[in-house]
């Protein structure tokens, strides 16, 4: 499948994606600030995010939310409570839902370049190769209806995920264009 928009993996903090429209923070169901990417996104936005927050909280998993995105360097934020795994059931759809419903209110409001974190994969315990096939599948199929974004990027936090998501990638890709 020839996605609309280019995807690409890169080796970064989700909390410093200059020039990107969007970032997608991987939430707690309160939306309030927390460890890893939530942290990062919270401590950077400031407090004005978390008071955005509020009225919007709690999400249940697979559902995504939009804010403004304070003093991080982007226009908005897209929150979505990514399955714990082994906990919150179907954890595959509920990890599709999350990516999906993202790519629908980044079309809804005009984004053009998204920023996606690997969500569930920290505190919420989900297998990163596994995630990352289901994220990245979902991202591709999603770009189907796409007509605003352009850009898509996933930022993982160390060498080795960046390398397993771009490998993911390729074979996505070639499986696509190959059957
Ligand atoms: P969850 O609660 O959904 O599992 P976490 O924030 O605990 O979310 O972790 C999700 C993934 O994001 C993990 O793979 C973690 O290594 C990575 N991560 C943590 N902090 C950052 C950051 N600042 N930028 C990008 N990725 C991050």
């Amino acid at each position: 499948m020839k996605t609309p928009f280019a995807i690409e993996c890169i080796q970064g903090d989700i909390a410093r994606q200059d020039g990107f429209d969007a970032v997608v923070n991987a939430a707690n169901a309160e939306l309030q600030i927390g460890g890893g990417v939530a942290g990062a996104i919270h401590r950077t936005a400031g407090p004005g995010l978390a008071e955005e927050c509020r009225p919007l909280a709690p999400i249940h998993p697979g559902q995504a939310v939009i804010t403004g995105a304070h003093q991080l360097p982007n226009r908005y934020v897209i929150h979505c409570l990514g399955p714990v795994y082994g906990v919150d059931e179907p954890a595959d759809a509920l990890l599709a839902d999350c990516y999906r419903h993202a790519i629908e209110l980044a079309e809804q409001y005009g984004i053009e370049s998204l920023a996606f974190p690997s969500l569930s994969t920290g505190a919420f315990g989900y297998p990163m190769a596994e995630a990352a096939r289901i994220a990245l599948a979902t991202v591709m199929k999603a770009s189907d209806g796409c007509h605003q974004l352009k850009q898509v990027r996933f930022v993982l936090f160390n060498e080795r995920d960046t390398e397993l998501h771009r490998k993911t990638l390729a074979n996505l890709q070639h499986h696509d264009t190959h059957g």
